[in-house]
């Protein structure tokens, strides 16, 4: 069976303790290939192979680093079927969805960055002519990069490419489920040129290796994207080494329609935000609020909407939705659709397993788009992410009823807004507590602006020049003249 292994100073390497985890395909429920389940000692000799690398890394030219980033970028898009085909296989996300999003946001995070790093520019002042005083970014040196099993490639390299492109060198964490498309990484990196070391990447749990990273002192910075939980226990291993961390954590979105929305348009776009990927999208809108006087015509067209989406076999270019993640991951979203029976929510559609799937599926952890409406107020589920596909449907009055339950969550990363009428979209999107507002849109990404959330959602913001901000160090030189 095939062994996912370590990518360390430029080489593929077992574990050293030669222990694997089993690597489950979601859609069947059976194992296909193993993990490395490596220990503090394969992550210690990353750390030291990225230190190494640091000093000639740091100092080689940009256009060189650019180059080399660009190079990357050629070799995710030229192995873009075979790595859609690892992301759905490890993940369960269509096949379709892994071409169209998740493979090309790679080859794209490192070409933006190289592009940014190209243009960079720091600012200079000039005192009265007796004082000049510029700027320097230095990167800081072995970036810490951890990421989440929902986005594997595409969040990965939303971190290794500044990171990279900034001068630092990195070891990586991805996630024990989803490890397959960063094991191939390893070898586009020394196709491309990267030099030995300056990328690594580790295979294991989170709570092992990815505790040795956060907590080791050669680490000075920590680039976190997962659960809020772990983003606590990250926050508190760091604060001792005063380290650099950013953290993009998990929401409670809300997707709010007001009565002028124009719903030919909105329907598509509500259905993506419910459920694209599974609703195992960090920004999906779990909460719809949709203003009282169209919640009916409403309902009915999103139900009937709902009801087309294909579920099932992820390597079928035709399935909108593959299985959830894991076993454990199914359970936690099938609980908390029973908790919703239990505060006496309507389940108006979903929340069994699709029919007719094929016997080599019967096993997978699949489930069907689930729509929730009559929920108590006082309800758990308005205040817990379910990270899957279900979502609770409710009307409101005015606008600030909305602006006040879609603020009623710890969480503050994103909110979307369905109107024809912009002047009210904009009043509304400023009493948000949420570090994104999509208006019309959702997931629409400009890599150039800021990225992060309010809240349990996290801290510091990443994206164009926030991501240089982040993985540089500020320094003031002030000559006297
Ligand atoms: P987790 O927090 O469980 O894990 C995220 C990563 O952290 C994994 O690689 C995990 O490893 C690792 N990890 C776990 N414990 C530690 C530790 N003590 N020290 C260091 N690393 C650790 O999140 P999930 O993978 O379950 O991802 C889902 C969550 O991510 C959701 O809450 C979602 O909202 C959030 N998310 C946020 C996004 C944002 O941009 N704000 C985007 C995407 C997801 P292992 O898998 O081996 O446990």
């Amino acid at each position: 069976m095939e062994k996912l292994l370590n990518f360390i100073n430029g080489e593929y390497s077992e574990p050293q303790s030669g222990q694997y985890l089993d690597n489950f395909d979601p859609s069947t429920g059976g194992v296909y290939s193993k993990v490395a389940d490596s220990d503090s000692l394969d992550m210690i000799l990353a750390i030291q192979s990225a230190n190494k690398a640091f000093e000639k890394w740091k100092s080689t030219p940009v256009e060189k680093r650019a180059e080399i980033l660009y190079k990357i970028a050629d070799l995710i898009d030229a192995n873009a079927d075979a790595l859609a085909f690892a992301e759905s296989q490890d993940q369960g996300k269509p096949v379709a969805l892994a071409k169209k999003v998740d493979i090309p946001r790679a080859a794209l995070n490192f070409r933006f960055f190289a592009g940014a790093i190209l243009h960079h520019t720091e600012m200079a002042t000039d005192k009265d002519g007796k004082l000049l005083n510029y700027t320097l970014r230095q990167p800081l040196g072995v970036a810490g990069l951890i990421s989440p099993w929902n986005l594997p490639l595409y969040l990965l390299t939303w971190k290794i490419a500044p990171a990279l492109a900034c001068g630092n060198t990195a070891v990586c964490k991805p996630s024990e489920f989803t490890s397959k498309t960063a094991s191939l990484l390893g070898a586009i990196f020394n196709e491309a040129g990267l030099p030995p070391g300056v990328c690594n990447i580790v295979l294991g749990r989170g709570e092992t290796v990815g505790q040795t990273l956060v907590s080791h002192p050669g680490v000075p910075l920590i680039s976190f994207t997962g659960g809020t939980a772990t983003g606590e226990k990250i926050l508190k291993s760091t604060a001792s080494h005063f380290k650099k961390v950013s953290l993009e954590l998990g929401g409670k979105n809300a997707t709010i329609v007001l009565k002028d929305a124009d719903l030919k348009k909105t329907i598509p776009g509500v259905i993506q935000a419910s459920f694209m990927n599974q609703g195992e999208v960090c920004l999906c809108g779990e909460k719809i609020l949709v203003q009282e006087e169209i919640y009916d015509e409403f309902l009915e067209k999103f139900v009937a909407a709902t009801k087309e989406l294909q579920v099932g076999d992820p390597q079928d270019p035709k399935t909108f939705m593959g299985p959830l993640v894991s076993e454990p991951h199914y359970l936690k979203v099938k609980s908390l659709i029973d908790l919703a029976r239990k505060d006496k929510g309507k389940i108006i559609y979903g929340g069994d397993r699709p029919e007719g799937l094929p016997e080599k599926l019967k096993n997978g952890y699949f489930l069907n788009p689930t729509i929730i409406t009559d929920i108590s107020n006082c309800s758990e589920l308005h205040q817990t992410e379910v990270f899957g596909p279900v979502v609770t449907v409710a009307p409101f009055k005015y606008n600030h009823d909305a602006a006040k339950w879609a603020n009623n969550s710890p969480y503050g990363l994103s909110a979307s807004i369905w109107t024809e009428n912009l002047s009210k979209a904009h009043k509304l999107a400023a009493g948000l507590d949420v570090g994104t507002v999509w208006i019309n849109t959702w997931l629409n990404r400009d890599l150039r602006v800021p990225f992060g959330g309010f809240k349990a959602s996290g801290q510091g913001r990443e994206g164009g020049s926030h991501s240089i901000d982040f993985y540089t160090e500020l320094k003031t030189v002030s000559i006297a003249l």
